[in-house]
């Protein structure tokens, strides 16, 4: 059995073939950076624009990749929550089409849930009970995750995610959008010890996160502007050294976080999903903290951590639930789903 899987909850136009058995058999991503480049940031009505141009040719490659008919398709799988509103539309719309065309099944995805599960694809071992972290454009959310579809929120972040921190401080960098890789390649060249930055939140008694006051410290570092933390005569040309400085206090907190919550919550395991876990020098320093602490890390290769179709596959869970989608299913746009204990 086979099951197509869509995803458009953002910027990028996705969609895979995947077997039952986890196995990905094709995962097209189309990104649309070049798109948003010149504003710095996703534009809602391009994005969706974009999405309606491209869904379809994406799912023909994504069919023809994995040498799959649509007639082998036993479900179709799409991200309905969260993202933007007119994007998830678009990928809805093509999946109710496709599922009622074929009559198949259709599976209503949760994309939180989704980066989470990322993680287990392809593993061995079952990811599940962990502690899940979804660090991305939108999410920077600590979970404790029973099952694959029972993760509760233990904590979030109070103002900006990391992703649209990176983001942010690229913009005020002048590096390209997206932030994250762009940060991340300026930092290879700059020293990471150069400024001194505030750790937002890095406190053991709070898991809550905030990045705003971090990204307001690069402005005036970068403007060469007393900060209130800080006397900096800093030339504005120091890019390297700022994106370096900045890129680890991020990883500080985030790997900092992470630890207070396995050990406030008894968990061995450890699972890292979005955008921002393609980060290198996070992936390195959570790795060695997952290490010391003799915690299991699963973390999804790179082109698994942003978004992307294949990770719909958590569809099959779905599905063994019975959980399937009505016809009149709608988008869930907004940004937290409310979970009850
Ligand atoms: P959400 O998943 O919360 O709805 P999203 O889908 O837009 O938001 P993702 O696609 O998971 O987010 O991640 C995109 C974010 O990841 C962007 O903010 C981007 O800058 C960041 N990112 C991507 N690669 C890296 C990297 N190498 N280092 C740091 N950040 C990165
Ligand atoms: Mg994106
Ligand atoms: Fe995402």
């Amino acid at each position: 059995r086979r099951l197509l899987a869509i995803e458009s909850s953002c910027d990028e136009t996705s969609a895979a073939v995947v077997a039952e058995d986890q196995s990905v058999l094709s995962n097209v991503v189309a990104s649309q950076f070049e798109l948003h480049q010149e504003f710095g940031g996703v534009v809602p009505e391009i994005a969706s624009r974009a999405h309606v141009r491209r869904i379809l040719p994406v799912i023909e490659q994504a069919l023809q990749q994995a040498d799959c008919a649509l007639a082998d398709i036993a479900a179709v799988a799409v991200t309905s929550e969260p993202g933007l509103v007119g994007s998830l539309l678009v990928g809805l719309t093509a999946a109710k089409t496709l599922a009622m065309s074929l009559n198949v099944p259709l599976v209503a995805v949760n994309h939180i849930d989704a980066h989470i599960y990322a993680c287990g694809m392809g593993q061995k071992s079952s990811a599940f009970p962990c502690i899940g972290f979804v660090v991305s454009g939108g999410h920077t959310n600590l979970y404790e995750c029973h099952s694959a579809t029972d993760c509760r929120l233990v904590a979030g972040t109070t103002d900006d995610a990391a992703g649209e921190a990176f983001d942010k401080v690229a913009r005020v960098l002048n590096l390209p959008y997206p932030g994250g890789p762009s940060i991340q390649k300026a930092a290879e060249q700059g020293d990471p010890t150069a400024y001194k930055l505030p750790r937002p939140m890095m406190r053991a008694d709070k898991l809550n996160f905030s990045f705003s006051g971090l990204k307001t410290a690069v402005l005036y570092a970068a403007r060469g502007v007393p900060g209130p933390d800080q006397l900096s005569e800093t030339p504005p040309e120091c890019v390297a050294d700022l994106a370096a400085s900045f890129q680890q206090a991020v990883v500080d907190v985030l790997v900092f976080k992470c630890k207070i919550a396995l050990r406030k919550s008894g968990h061995r395991r450890l699972c890292v999903g979005g955008g921002v876990a393609a980060n290198r020098l996070f992936r390195e320093q959570i790795a060695e903290m997952c290490r010391r602490q003799s915690v299991e890390l699963l973390i999804a290769p790179p082109e698994l951590c942003t978004d992307n179709a294949a990770m719909a596959a958590i569809a099959w869970e779905y599905l063994d639930q019975g959980r399937t989608a009505n016809l009149d299913v709608d988008v869930l746009p907004g940004l937290v789903r409310p979970k009850r204990k």
